[in-house]
């Protein structure tokens, strides 16, 4: 019987790069949609006025509406 441990610091396993659709850079972090569609925080924040409105966002390619953190 196998059991399976829990690695503490198993998050590297993975090692996941963003790309910004609008300034085409690579990052560790965008905000993104299941779309497909990421923004880096740099954009995001220049185009703020057209795409979030409070707590969340649209995402300007299928106009899902997602949640900031
Ligand atoms: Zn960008
Ligand atoms: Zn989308």
């Amino acid at each position: 019987m196998t059991e399976e441990t829990q690695k503490p610091a198993g998050r590297q396993r993975r090692r996941r790069e963003f790309q910004c659709h609008c300034c085409k850079s690579k990052l560790p972090f965008c905000w993104n949609c299941p779309c497909g569609f990421q923004i880096c925080d740099a954009c995001f924040q220049e185009n703020k006025w057209g795409i979030t409105n409070g707590p969340t966002w649209i995402c300007p390619d299928c106009g899902q509406i997602r949640m900031m953190e």
